[in-house]
Order: C-alpha cells, then sequence, then structure tokens
C-alpha cells in the first residue's frame, strides 16, 4: 500500500460510483471518488432520475386538479400553475439529494477528488494538478445524451432531457423525439401542465424492449390522455426560427415528408457511455463498438485492476442496476463475492398510469420455449377501481413445464413499487403457485399480481 494514493479510486458519482466508493470504505479500504461536477449523485441525482420524478409527481396533482380526477372524489378546484415554486421544489429534492451524499462520503471517510480524471497509467490517474495512484481503479463515468445528427441543442427551442426539465414556461406545442422511457415520461410532464404534445417515434411502437402487449396498451393509454403519436416515423430536420422550431418528418420506410411547427423540441433518441477524456488507452483499454467498457462477470475489465460499473458498461441504463454493481464490484474488490443477476432487473416508466417489467417479454421467453401467461386487469382490482385508475394490467408469464415465473409486467397507478416483488419472487426462483398462494394485503393493487399469477392455471378469482 506504501506507494498506493488509495486501495480502490472511483471515477464518476452517479449511483454506481458513489455506491461503489461506499461500499468499499465499508469494507475497510481506503478510497478515493473522482467527480467532475460541482455535485454528487451523477446523472440520476443531479439531472435524471431524481428531478424528472419531482416535475412527474408535482405535474401529476395538477393534472389530477385540472382533468377530473379530483372532481370525480367530490374536490373541486380550479388549480393555478406557479411553475416557479414547481421548479423550486424539484431542485431542493436534487440540493437535498446529493448534499446527502457528500454526507455519507464524509460519514465513510471517502475523499471527493474535484476534478476530472484521465488514466496516465493503468494505475495512475491525473485529477487536476494531482496525480493519484490507486491499486483499484473503478470506472464509473456513466452516459451523456446522444445528440440527432445535424440537429444543434440549444437548450432554448431544442433541448435534451436536462433542458427538459428546466423549462420556464409551459411550451404550446411541444414534440418530443424518441418514443422511449425518458421522451414519454418529460413529456408528459409538458402535456400534464398543458403542453400539446407530439412524440416522434422511428419504430412502429413506443417504448423499445418492453413487453409487445405492454407497448401497445401503454400507447393507448397516453394517446386517451392527449398525447399525440407519429410512429414509423423519422426526423430528418430540424430548423429554428425566431424562437419557434420547424421539423421535418418523413414516414420511416420512405415517402413524402411533411413539416411541423414547435415552440420545444426535445431530442431523447438514447444515451451513450462517457469514455471521450478518460484516455483510456494510456490504461491499455479500448471500448467496443457501442462504445462501452466490455466487463466479466465480475466487473474487471481486460486490464487488471481496472473495473467498471454502471451506464458505461453493456446492460440497460439504469440506476438501480449500475447500483448493484456498484456494491458488487467493491465486494469483489474485496475478495468477497459481489454478484449481480442481470436476468432480473426491473425497468419501469414513470407515466400514469406507471409502466413495470422484470425479466423476459412475452416475446423473447416464446423464443426460448412452451410458455404459458396469466392476466389480470386493473378495472377488476378493488383498489384500483375505488381509486379511479381502472387502465392497465398484470401479466404473468411462465415456462409451461416448470412454471417458474420467467417475466412479469404491469400498467397500474403504482406499477413502480409492484414489481419490487414480483423481482423477488423470480430472484427466489418462484412459480406462478408460490405468487397465487402468497396472502397479498387487501385492497392493494398487488393483489392484481396474485391475481395474474392466479390465471397462469385459469383460477383468478374476481374476473
Ligand atoms: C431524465 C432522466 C431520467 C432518468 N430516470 C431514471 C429512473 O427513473 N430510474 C432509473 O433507474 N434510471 C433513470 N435514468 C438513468 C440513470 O440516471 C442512469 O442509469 C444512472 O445515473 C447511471 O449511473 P452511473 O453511476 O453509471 O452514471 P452517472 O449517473 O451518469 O454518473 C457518472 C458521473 O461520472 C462523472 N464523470 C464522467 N466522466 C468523468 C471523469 N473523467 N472524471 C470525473 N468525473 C467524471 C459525471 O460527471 C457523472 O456525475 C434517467 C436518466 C435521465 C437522463
Amino acid at each position: 500500500m506504501a506507494d498506493y494514493d488509495f486501495d480502490v479510486l472511483v471515477i464518476g458519482a452517479g449511483p454506481g460510483g458513489y455506491v461503489a466508493a461506499i461500499r468499499a470504505a465499508q469494507l475497510g479500504l481506503k478510497t478515493g471518488c473522482v467527480e467532475s461536477r460541482e455535485t454528487l449523485g451523477g446523472t440520476c441525482l443531479n439531472v435524471g432520475c431524481i428531478p424528472s420524478k419531482a416535475m412527474l409527481h408535482a405535474s401529476e396533482f395538477y393534472d389530477h386538479a385540472a382533468n377530473g380526477m379530483m372532481a370525480k372524489m367530490g374536490i373541486k378546484v380550479t388549480p393555478e400553475l406557479d411553475l416557479d415554486t414547481m421548479h423550486g421544489q424539484r431542485k431542493d429534492a436534487v440540493k437535498q439529494l446529493t448534499g446527502g451524499i457528500e454526507f455519507l462520503f464524509k460519514k465513510n471517510k471517502v475523499e471527493w477528488l474535484k476534478g476530472h480524471a484521465a488514466f496516465t497509467a493503468a494505475d495512475t490517474v491525473q485529477v487536476g494538478d494531482r496525480s493519484v495512484r490507486a491499486k483499484n481503479i473503478v470506472i464509473a463515468t456513466g452516459s451523456s445524451v446522444v445528440p440527432l445528427p445535424g440537429v444543434e441543442i440549444d437548450q432554448k427551442v431544442v433541448v435534451d432531457s436536462t433542458g427538459a426539465l428546466e423549462l420556464p414556461k409551459v411550451p404550446g406545442q411541444m414534440v418530443v423525439i424518441g418514443g422511449g422511457v425518458i421522451g414519454l415520461e418529460l413529456g408528459s410532464v409538458w402535456r400534464r401542465l398543458g403542453a400539446k404534445v407530439t412524440v416522434v417515434e422511428f419504430l412502429d411502437q413506443i417504448l423499445p424492449g418492453f413487453d409487445g402487449e405492454v407497448r401497445k396498451e401503454s400507447n393507448k393509454i397516453l394517446k386517451k390522455q392527449g398525447i399525440e403519436f407519429k410512429l414509423s416515423t423519422k426526423v430528418t430536420g430540424v430548423t429554428v426560427k425566431d424562437g419557434k422550431a420547424t421539423l421535418t418528418l418523413e414516414p420511416a420506410a420512405g415517402g413524402t415528408a411533411e413539416t411541423i411547427e414547435a415552440d420545444t423540441v426535445l431530442v431523447s433518441i438514447g444515451r451513450k457511455p462517457n469514455t471521450a477524456g478518460l484516455a483510456l488507452d494510456r490504461a491499455g483499454l479500448a471500448t467496443n463498438q457501442r462504445g462501452q467498457i466490455e466487463i466479466d462477470h465480475d466487473f474487471r475489465t481486460s486490464v487488471p485492476g481496472i473495473w467498471a460499473v454502471g451506464d458505461v458498461v453493456p446492460g440497460p441504463m439504469l440506476a438501480h442496476k449500475a447500483e448493484d454493481e456498484g456494491i458488487a464490484v467493491a465486494e469483489n474488490i474485496a475478495g468477497q463475492h459481489g454478484i449481480v443477476n442481470h436476468d432480473v432487473i426491473p425497468s419501469v416508466v414513470y407515466t400514469w398510469p406507471e409502466i413495470a417489467g422484470v425479466g423476459l417479454t412475452e416475446e423473447a421467453a416464446k423464443e426460448r420455449g412452451e410458455v404459458k401467461v396469466g392476466k389480470f386487469p386493473m378495472l377488476a382490482n378493488s383498489r384500483a377501481k375505488t381509486n379511479h385508475e381502472p387502465d392497465g394490467f398484470v401479466k404473468v408469464i411462465t415456462d409451461a413445464k416448470t412454471d417458474r415465473v420467467l417475466g412479469v409486467w404491469c400498467i397500474a397507478s403504482v406499477a413502480g413499487t409492484m414489481i419490487a416483488q414480483a423481482a423477488q419472487a423470480m430472484e427466489f426462483g418462484a412459480t406462478s403457485e408460490d405468487i397465487a398462494y402468497t396472502c397479498h394485503a387487501h385492497p392493494t393493487h398487488s393483489e392484481a399480481i396474485k391475481e395474474a399469477a392466479m390465471a397462469v392455471t385459469g383460477k383468478p378469482i374476481h374476473i
């Protein structure tokens, strides 16, 4: 140790990096974490999960007041939007949570090295004018927005997700390029607050990677809420003049172009791993074709002593996946057995209702063999019905021979919370019968998971 500054040096303090650093310190390793942002917490806490959920939560209240949900329950209100206060509570949530990570670093004696890190050798990193040598280096540099070629993001008229969180006024017309999770969430925020929102998606359906039936039903529900969709359509140009954008759209398969105007254009076509500026070559590392750092089952890169986790490595770009990898990599560095089961990583879209899934889609499961599927509509769930939340369903997909649960998908107001039980059941190798015979509290939305599990063998009670 004598000539090393740290046992573990983590680059990046997002959910992958800060969690890895805290766990490494908890395991008695001398740990530092380099972060170039002014605050800790990475994309997730600063410009991702947390601020988007602050805006989604607040705008949901506004929508319930403005669009008759509250009136249905006997509460007559005419809401007045105070966007500055709404943004204020978003900033406050970010400030408190990023400050919380700083507190945890101090509590666990993780040293925060402020600045940008670049390798000078496989075990050495330059941060400002400091050269830091570490026995183990964990790359957790995350990801950033993929730009649309030829479209300049000015964060005024054409924004990325960061700009879309901070719009100073509600746009009249907003066009969202990309019908993935981030586009649908942020499109929902501004639709709820009064914008006319059009989502343009190149594929023939929104939410790539989700179960086919869930994709179709989500599309239907969001359309009913007033979001317009242009599927199988590509954006071939965006010009901005006098504070307004004109977009040129073409059918994905080719054909006649059309133009639409927008006050705000959100470019949300994906994210790419952050490796530029790391000087990976000086460490003897390279990226794969997708720009990611390849790792083995234990999060080791091809260079001994260098590890990587989170959005910068292959797999879904999700905060909880990054966090679990952060814990596992620290445990592996400490000589323990850190494992992440990448087959059981839940995905959630925080629209209203929420959309969530874990494990295989029905399409993917069928490719592997014979399956059984049980479905239960939220309309028949007593709590959802009482709460005026009729949209959505739960679907449980099992192996036809063993009854083992292969995937669970939900559209429900609290699907993001419900999916945790499905993930836990799958982690324990549950069958649909295990879920069906587990006592669920009544009345809860989660009973729909039990009933969908009962439906696998054709025996739900309430439909
Ligand atoms: C709008 C939006 C909403 C999202 N919502 C959700 C959600 O609800 N749920 C969910 O699971 N995921 C969500 N995500 C995705 C989630 O934010 C990421 O998956 C997660 O942050 C990845 O964590 P990470 O630690 O790998 O990287 P990041 O959080 O990106 O952190 C990496 C950090 O490394 C720093 N860094 C990079 N290079 C260097 C360097 N060379 N030197 C020093 N520091 C460096 C960066 O400044 C950054 O702070 C959302 C993302 C966005 C954009």
